[in-house]
């Protein structure tokens, strides 16, 4: 086989299909978020906004965040040194589990190298070892979580995004003896909406089940000590298993859950997904500590966020901007094309100065593509104003171009 014809022949299968991603080469400046220099294939390079990025409230550029991150390598050095069965486990792991225990509520926590990683292990690793267990996945699950439950082999039924109804019969239809685990997320994050945890939880109590709530773009942001929607609703000790990234509202990078003693004792001890693999470097557990220790005290971060979201909203509504209605701090700009998305995205950034990457298929179904835009406390009123004139500049010369054709 010629592999590299066969390799390029695939990729031009994704270009022809509009899928084909693109970088965009960006490099951070600490203490100036959310601006950034991208640099362009031909070497020049411009200053750029950040409109996308998952860095929710800019913690990771946050001091406390940065001087424990270059404290903990003037101590520790780069690297952990091992997995952590084998020498790995460093001081700052340790207490970065006892954080994340508290902030959930639960007896225990694990850490992951990313929430990626964390949701495949975890789920992966429960599914496949608790004797014929049924996995109930709610339809909009994460790759991570479908993937983790594929990989365990055990039986999958999916059902209907945020129906607890759609739930209820799919377990009911089951034999009641056989063991069951229900997985979902709070927030969603290509939409924006939230799921019914409550009502989710009352099923699953009904029947039995383990409960496993993805919280990945909801710690930090959501809660009085930023434990995420399920703190926010009273419902953290009905969740067996809340899952969570450190590298989104927390600023670093790595995942994690939290659980009873038991069940996380249970995952360390099978994953292999956590065994044998290299444990964090000591600075990014100690960053993510820094990080989360600040949100617990500090609701600042939250609510400025918040507010920030409900500007952007109130301008997009104002220009008459289509953009999905949802409870959350995620802003869906819906466009509901391929090409057309990637034109505005182009655009926003040669032009504006204005990076938003486009969301297009299969990340979200075709016709719903979008520009996901997600303000940080940091999106100042002149950043917004930019943002949406911008915005209404390109949505007028796309019904200009539609009155003309
Ligand atoms: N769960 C959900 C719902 C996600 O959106 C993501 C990443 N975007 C992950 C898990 C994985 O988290 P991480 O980026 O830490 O690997």
């Amino acid at each position: 086989m010629e592999f590299d014809s066969f390799f390029a022949e695939a990729l031009d299968g994704l270009r022809e299909a509009g899928n084909y991603r693109v970088f965009a080469d960006l490099e951070r400046h600490a203490g100036q978020f959310p601006r950034a220099t991208r640099f362009r294939e031909d070497g020049t390079s411009h200053d750029v906004t950040v409109w996308c990025s998952n860095d929710y409230l800019g913690m990771g550029q946050h001091p406390d965040v940065v001087r424990a991150m270059k404290e903990a390598i003037d101590r520790c050095g780069a690297g952990a040194g091992g997995t952590r069965n084998i020498s790995g486990t460093n001081h700052s792991h340790v207490a970065l589990e006892q954080e994340l225990a508290d902030l959930h509520g639960k007896e225990s926590a694990l850490i992951f190298t990313s929430g990626y990683v964390s949701n495949w292990a975890a789920l992966g690793t429960l599914a496949a070892k608790i004797p014929g267990c049924i996995v109930y996945s709610d339809a909009l699950n994460h790759a991570s979580m479908i993937e983790g439950i594929r990989h365990s082999r055990a039986e999958r039924r999916v059902w209907k995004h945020n129906s607890p109804e759609d739930l209820d019969r799919l377990m009911s239809a089951d034999d009641p003896s056989r063991p069951k685990l229900v997985a979902f997320e709070s927030v969603y994050s290509m939409d924006g909406d939230i799921a019914p945890i409550a009502e989710i939880c009352d099923v699953a109590a009904k029947h039995g089940a383990l409960t496993y709530l993805d919280e990945v773009h909801a710690v930090g942001l959501y809660g009085p000590r930023g434990g995420g929607i399920a703190e926010r609703e009273g419902l953290m000790h009905r969740l067996d298993v809340i899952e969570g990234t450190l590298g989104k509202a927390f600023g670093v990078m790595g995942g994690y859950i939290t659980g009873s003693r038991q069940l996380c004792d249970f995952v360390r001890s099978f994953a292999s997904g956590f065994i044998f693999t290299t444990a964090l470097p000591p600075a990014l557990a100690a960053g993510a500590t820094a990080a989360i220790r600040h949100l617990k005290a500090s609701p600042v971060e939250r609510q400025q966020h918040q507010e920030r979201v409900a500007r952007v909203r109130r301008l997009l509504d104002r220009r008459g901007i289509p953009h999905m209605d949802n409870p959350s701090h995620i802003v869906p700009v819906m466009v509901g094309n391929a090409a057309k998305c990637k034109w505005i995205s182009d655009i926003l950034l040669e032009t504006y100065g204005i990076y938003v990457q486009p969301i297009n298929y299969p990340t979200v179904p075709k016709g719903t593509e979008r520009l996901r835009i997600t303000p940080t406390p940091f999106h100042s009123d002149a950043d917004i104003d930019h943002l949406v004139g911008a915005l209404n500049d390109l949505w007028s010369h796309c019904a200009l171009a539609r009155a003309v054709a």
